[in-house]
């Protein structure tokens, strides 16, 4: 372990062996959530969702067999030996469209003109492409009623059979698996249209602050605008949950308890603002007296305080008010939890592997998330290169970033050329 630059231990609040680390933090903060109850959505509904209970395949897909390509359908028997240049000669006795019902069986050394998805004929056992007969050219005068086949054939050659996708009785989805587009398809071929999903998380977000305003309201004299609220609220959506907005608080310990008594019923709220060591700073003071609350510091950069626990029965998540400390805890801390109660066994934590553009300081023993854009290099490598400001305020340059670099508590500089991982900012 480096030796420590500073004297930190003058300090207690800053004495870095107090601290949690990330990893612990949010193993407490995960800790108190489980998958919210299971409730049956329209597909359309449940894309991005986390499946309650497996889906079994009650019909096969396809359903029937039939033809994989526009063509002609044929007894591989009759076309034995045919080439463009030796031709088989078939008389069409039929044409098969999809969705039709009858189906004319195939008499031996005959062809039935069939298309794309239509049911292959009694009889049949291949289907030749059109590209493969004269088909394509223009009917010559006498041979509109056959067809020349340039092209033996094997059995089921461009024929699907029934069940080949799903077989029926096999489970389709599992329970625990995220509802991409795909899965959803798969769901709606074997003819569910309701999907079992946990129900969506319900999340309060509450700022905080006298100087706050909402982002429409003129500005006086020391006033600064919310941009807390529609960040995280955007970050709550964008990762499946439902938001109530619940306004901004004064900094009094009644309005704090008033605006958070107005929110028992929600799943999750996230205040941001006054988890900090300033005089006004009255989350923690409210959460004492009315549940359950850890203010933490956390080994990271930014977003040192972080508020956790229960006010009445309510998980709540205080994040700090600088926007994007704020921003960045609500992604370490939140997007696990909500992750967690729409049913995700193993909350999202992608990372990638990136090189470092830059030289870094990293000093004070915090791990630290740095706003760098992704500049991939003719070789594929993904060069990450740290976005100029770097304030724990300065949302411009989150708003630039395309991930945060993740530099490691024990790593005190990061040359450039170094290997690390990043979060990918994803909202
Ligand atoms: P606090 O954590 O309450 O000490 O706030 C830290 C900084 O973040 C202060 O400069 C606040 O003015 C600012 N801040 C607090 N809440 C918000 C908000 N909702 N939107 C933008 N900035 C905020
Ligand atoms: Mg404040």
């Amino acid at each position: 372990m480096p030796e420590p630059t500073t004297p930190l231990i003058e300090r207690p609040w800053e004495d870095v062996a107090r601290m949690l680390d990330v990893d612990a933090a949010l193993e407490m903060v995960l800790s108190a959530f489980s998958p919210l109850p299971p409730e049956k959505v329209p597909l359309l509904e449940a894309g991005g969702r986390v499946l309650a209970a497996d889906v079994v395949a009650h019909d096969n897909v396809p359903p029937f067999r039939n033809s994989a390509m526009d063509g002609f359908a044929v007894c591989v028997q009759d076309i034995v030996g045919a080439t463009w240049r030796a031709p088989v000669e078939l008389p069409v006795a039929a044409d098969v469209a999809a969705g039709q019902r009858r189906v004319p069986a195939l008499e031996p050394r005959t062809a039935i003109r069939i298309m794309t998805g239509a049911p292959l004929p009694d009889g049949a056992d291949a289907v030749v492409r059109f590209e493969e007969t004269n088909a394509l050219a223009p009917a010559v005068d006498g041979a509109r009623g056959s067809v020349l086949i340039f092209r033996a054939a094997a059995p089921l050659d461009n024929v699907r059979e029934a069940g080949e996708d799903i077989a029926r009785g096999t489970v389709v989805a599992r329970q625990g698996e995220a509802l991409t587009a795909a899965r959803l398809g798969l769901i709606a071929s074997v003819g569910q249209d309701l999907v079992p999903v946990h129900r969506r998380p319900i999340v309060g977000i509450l700022s905080t602050g006298n100087e706050v305003v909402p982002p429409g309201a003129a500005l006086a004299p020391g006033m600064i605008r919310d941009s807390n609220a529609i960040v995280l609220a955007t970050m709550a959506k964008t990762w499946g949950a439902e938001v109530r907005l619940l306004g901004i608080a004064r900094d009094t310990v009644d309005d704090l308890t008033g605006k958070l008594d107005a929110a028992r019923d929600v799943d999750l709220i996230v205040t941001s603002g006054g988890v900090s060591l300033g005089d006004f700073d009255f989350v923690k003071d409210v959460l004492r007296a009315d549940g359950e609350v850890t203010i933490w510091q956390v080994r990271m950069k930014p977003g040192k305080p972080l508020a956790f626990g229960r006010i009445g029965g309510t998980p709540l998540l205080g994040v700090p008010g600088n926007p994007v400390a704020a921003a960045v805890s609500f992604l370490l801390f939140g997007r696990p939890a909500i992750a967690r109660m729409l049913g995700n066994q193993s909350p999202p934590s992608r990372t990638i592997e990136v090189e470092c553009g830059d030289d870094l300081d990293n000093r004070g023993q915090r791990r630290h998330y740095v706003r760098v854009r992704l500049e991939p290099a003719d070789d594929g490598r993904l060069v990450a290169r740290v976005a100029a400001e770097q304030g724990a305020g300065v949302l411009s340059s989150l708003a630039a970033a395309d991930a945060l670099l993740i530099v490691p508590e024990e790593l005190e500089r990061v040359a450039a050329g170094m290997r690390l991982r990043a979060v990918p900012l994803e909202w």
